[in-house]
């Protein structure tokens, strides 16, 4: 757990937590696995609404999940493994490779969230690259943006 201190993450808030506890929007560490070689594996929470309370439409998940795929592909191409819905519609999984550091995470995920206000095309929302192509929404990705940006200064605050 000292290895999580040291990468900026709150050693209690990592793991699976009582949902009840959970504020959002927060960036939370949910887990580390070593490889034989020595890489990590980092599982990160991007949750973006409170559990059990509001809940993302289709559409604003779908447009949005294509920006952070289109996002963390670009500002950590080395780095970025994959980005998943999470099933409650609460929220996205984000899997990295061999960067684990909290700072660095927040620092991308704020780039891209900008990147997003500025955006006039939701990326990959076409017939060839995706599989409900006209399940989309830019202005709803981007309100999303805006909410989850304003809340920046309590993205470490997880419980
Ligand atoms: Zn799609």
């Amino acid at each position: 757990m000292q290895v999580v201190d040291k990468l900026g993450w709150d050693p209690q808030t990592v793991g699976e937590l009582d949902h009840r506890r959970l504020t959002a929007p927060h960036v939370k560490l949910r887990s580390l696995t070593r490889g034989s070689a020595g890489d990590a594996v980092y599982c990160v929470d991007l949750r973006i609404n409170q559990p059990n309370t509001v809940f993302l439409s289709s559409t604003e998940m779908h447009s949005f999940e294509h920006f952070l795929l289109w996002g963390f592909q670009k500002y950590m191409p080395a780095n970025f493994l994959s980005i998943g819905l999470m099933g409650c519609q609460t929220g996205f999984y984000l899997v990295l490779l061999n960067e684990g550091r909290a700072d660095q995470i927040c620092s991308v995920y704020e780039s891209i969230l900008r990147d997003i206000l500025r955006a006039h095309e939701v990326p990959y929302a076409n017939i060839e690259q995706c599989g409900n192509y006209r399940n989309h929404s830019l202005e709803s990705a981007q309100q999303l943006a805006q909410r989850v940006l304003e809340a920046r200064s309590n993205w470490r605050q997880v419980v």
